[in-house]
């Protein structure tokens, strides 16, 4: 196979690192290295990226940290070793089923990642409340939005979904309070920056 087989055609895909939700467009190097840039035609970011986007590959590319296999350790005084998927989740399925039959269904808990598509979180609330029998499932989200959900009561007196980002551009006043959106939406202050 010659290096120019190797490149893959660039995907388009969302920056992972906030809740912006900025257009990237990936490719692969003729090493096989992972390439990004902003997507010009993405409706969020029109082909800006912030630092943390703009090093996503690097992030990617370095895979030393990175956990590739199911680890596992036989009791809390020994080490993790690796293990295979099947011995992984045979142990987890024991164990819960042990603290199931001892002490009921509301003795476990699932806590699942934010970053869980919305297919990932029907099926663990499928497992935990259709077949295990509890409610105890939540998820980082909740947790990551619980401040907001307070800030937006107090300030406004209900909950409320974010507005369309076109509103920057149109709005005439912004007011922000309890938040640095420079530093934790940049991509979104830069739009507000151009607009004012
Ligand atoms: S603002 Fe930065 S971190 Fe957030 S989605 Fe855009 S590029 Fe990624």
């Amino acid at each position: 196979m010659n290096q120019k087989e190797n490149i893959s055609p660039s995907q388009t895909t969302t920056c992972c690192y906030c809740g912006v939700g900025c257009g990237i467009i990936v490719s692969k190097d003729a090493h096989q290295n992972i390439t990004l840039v902003g997507d010009k035609n993405h409706p969020v970011n029109k082909g800006m990226l912030c630092s943390k986007g703009m090093n996503l590959h690097y992030t990617v590319n370095d895979k030393s940290d990175r956990l590739l296999y199911p680890q596992m350790r036989y009791n809390k005084n020994m080490p993790l070793q690796r293990v295979s998927w099947d011995v992984a989740l045979e142990r987890t399925a024991a164990v819960f089923k042990t603290l199931i039959k001892k002490y009921g269904p509301d003795s476990v808990a699932f806590y699942a990642s934010g970053q869980c598509l919305t297919e990932e979180y029907y099926v663990v609330n499928k497992l935990i409340k259709g077949f295990i029998g509890s409610n105890n499932i939540d998820t980082n989200s909740r947790l990551c939005m619980s401040s907001a959900v307070m800030g937006y009561k107090m300030s406004l007196g209900e909950d409320s979904v974010p507005i369309s980002y076109d509103d920057l551009e149109l709005a005439d006043c912004l007011f922000v309070s309890g938040a640095n959106p420079a530093w934790c939406h940049p991509i979104l202050w830069r739009r507000v920056e151009a607009a004012a």
